[in-house]
């Protein structure tokens, strides 16, 4: 089936370098057989455009080349080969990758073979979300792409990728009754894990959510934590009995992404407990690790990186069923030419969310 390709060019972010964005008309995306193209809708961004956007570097970014990874928009056309059961006019959201996939299991790379499809040697990243339309790969197509009912806003769609990789770490690392659970960092992640891990074990395990900010942590209350602590004045443990009947958390989840907010929580764990990196740091960070402790009380430490197409389909179903309410995340909105300006937010940490939208006048 062949539909409509939108000629000429789109107005579209493009990074050349570091600190170095431009708005620019480029040709609309070309398609490829099995690809789609999209209308962007709505897009969001996060600290990994931010340190895209800082270093103007990215492994799976060509410089200059389009930005942007996480969207939601609605189909206008199509490859001559693409899965006819896409069809213009329907909305929908993307995850920004997709794993090899190979239809024979021999054909796939080893973490695929293994079921690690996070870890795919050959995952294929999408960028481009910060432009009037963006072209959809056939693989992302094929196990990446999910149609929105009438009902669920872009802007809460777009919010499905982070929430992906929250979803990630929810399936890697199981809970039990009565489990305690501090999650450091009440940023939109940490907000999105009270929500997540409420949903998903309701009130068999207890939670406390750990930040500087109030109005974060008051936010994280209303999300479902039992308990919440600004971490600023220190005395981190005692009080942590107050919140969560004991010193110690079980398991303890670092949404900060600092070797410090690293140490804290590994200091934090109880025996047998479970450190959660979910943060992301730069590379050569090194953690000093007490390895008697790591040892002797078994403190297991798991990370998460990015997600599976089984993460993606799931933060879907909890944004459209609203049992993850995302749209309590978003705080700022803005035309595709303040682009700078949501950079600077996330910067700044002064808005949770920031959702872009490309077809709005400046
Ligand atoms: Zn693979």
């Amino acid at each position: 089936m062949i539909m409509n390709v939108p000629n000429g060019t789109m107005l579209a972010a493009v990074l050349h370098g570091a600190r170095d964005v431009r708005l620019e008309e480029v040709p609309i995306p070309r398609l490829g057989p099995e690809d789609l193209l999209a209308k962007v809708k709505a897009a969001s961004l996060d600290f990994t455009d931010r340190k895209v956007y800082l270093h103007g570097y990215h492994p799976m970014i060509q410089i200059p080349g389009l930005f942007g990874h996480e969207w939601a928009g609605i189909v206008v056309a199509a490859g001559e080969r693409a899965d006819p059961r896409w069809r213009p006019g329907m909305r929908v959201v993307a995850a920004n990758s997709a794993p090899c996939n190979e239809p024979d299991p021999v054909g796939r790379c080893r973490p695929c073979q293994r079921g690690r499809l996070s870890m795919c040697e050959r995952l294929l990243y999408n960028n481009g979300a910060f432009a009037r339309y963006i072209r959809i790969p056939g693989r992302i197509v094929s196990v990446n792409l999910h149609e929105l009912p009438p009902d669920i806003p872009f802007e809460e769609a777009v919010l499905a990728e982070p929430l992906a990789c929250v979803m990630h770490a929810v399936r890697r690392v199981p809970l039990s009754n009565g489990d305690l659970v501090a999650i450091v960092g009440a940023g939109p992640i940490g907000l999105m894990f009270v929500s997540a891990l409420r949903a998903r074990y309701g009130r068999t395990i207890r939670i406390a959510s750990l930040d500087h900010h109030d109005d974060r942590l008051a936010l994280a209350e209303t999300l479902g934590a039992d308990g919440v602590l600004n971490t600023q004045s220190g005395l981190v443990r005692a009080r942590m009995k107050d919140v969560l009947g004991l010193e110690r958390p079980d398991v303890v989840v670092e949404a900060v992404g600092s070797e410090q907010a690293h140490r804290e929580a590994f200091d934090l764990l109880g025996r047998g407990g479970t450190l959660v990196s979910f943060g992301g740091v730069a590379r050569g960070t090194i953690l000093p690790l007490d390895l008697h402790r790591l040892h002797y009380e078994e403190v297991q430490i798991v990370p998460i990186y990015h997600h599976t197409p089984a993460d993606f389909a799931d933060a879907v179903r909890a944004i459209v069923s609203r049992t993850v309410p995302v749209d309590r995340l978003i705080t700022a909105r803005l035309p595709l030419s303040e682009l700078r300006t949501a950079l600077g937010m996330v910067e700044e940490r002064t808005a949770l969310r920031t959702i872009l939208f490309p077809h709005l006048p400046p």
